[in-house]
């Protein structure tokens, strides 16, 4: 992209053209996707112009982080929505709970049932995502596809939660359609219908293939 204009709001602009295009070659709604403009490492300054622009969907990879940046941001802009898209420790559960409005890391049954209890205990119920290691990477968190199901349903039944999403993070360097493909799958046999698939540099073929949310970082806000 190297003509692409560099500030945050054009470039945003940009990609909303761009994935409008992709969505009518799809024969998708542009108001079915969200671009889940990823934060991480910007300050606030960064993320400011984009919110006056009016952009409302962020996310945040590190649940410190995000507390110590957006709450004097979510005293101006009440009404955004803040997603943690990285790996949640039990310890920071209770944050995370209090802090954000989704939460797209759920991996393991013992964070499940641990976030189930703190939802209870807050009486606040952010929207729970599953991350799905579609490429069975051993250092990548996430529930492998083969133990998908079973997971989802303990997470339901035995924890209590309602499952709003899938989220998978697909292998550097692998072509990331049959993964996002496989997510798509999970999620429909599940009755599951978000799909947070895609980053900057496939996020078009993830809309074209399902994707309710696209988490786009570097495209919007630069190189980290
Ligand atoms: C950083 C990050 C992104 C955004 O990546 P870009 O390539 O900068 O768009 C998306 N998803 C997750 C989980 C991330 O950590």
């Amino acid at each position: 992209m190297t003509s692409a204009p560099t500030h945050p709001v054009d470039n945003l602009h940009a990609i909303r053209r761009e994935l409008k295009a992709a969505l009518i070659e799809a024969r998708r709604e542009t108001a079915d996707v969200v671009i889940t403009a990823v934060s991480k490492t910007h300050d606030a300054s960064h993320i400011l112009p984009v919110l006056e622009a009016g952009h409302r969907v962020f996310g945040e990879n590190r649940v410190q982080e995000a507390m110590e940046k957006w709450p004097p941001l979510r005293a101006s802009f009440p009404d955004l929505e803040l997603h943690l898209i990285g790996p949640l420790q039990t310890n920071k559960a209770s944050a995370a709970v209090a802090f954000f409005d989704v939460i797209e890391t759920v991996d393991r049954p013992k964070l499940a049932r641990v976030l189930g209890a703190e939802m209870a205990k807050q009486d606040k119920y952010p929207a729970l995502y599953i991350q799905i290691n579609t490429g069975e990477e051993e250092q990548k968190a996430g529930i492998t596809p083969c133990e998908a199901d079973a997971f989802i349903a303990q997470c339901r039944t035995e924890y209590g939660l309602t499952i709003e999403g899938l989220m998978c993070i697909p292998p550097a360097g692998d072509d990331p359609a049959p993964h996002f493909a496989l997510l798509a799958k999970i999620a429909a046999r599940n009755g599951i219908s978000q799909l947070s698939m895609g980053m900057s540099g496939d996020y078009l073929i993830a809309a074209q293939m399902g994707a309710t949310h696209l988490r786009i970082g570097s495209a919007i806000f630069g190189a980290r």
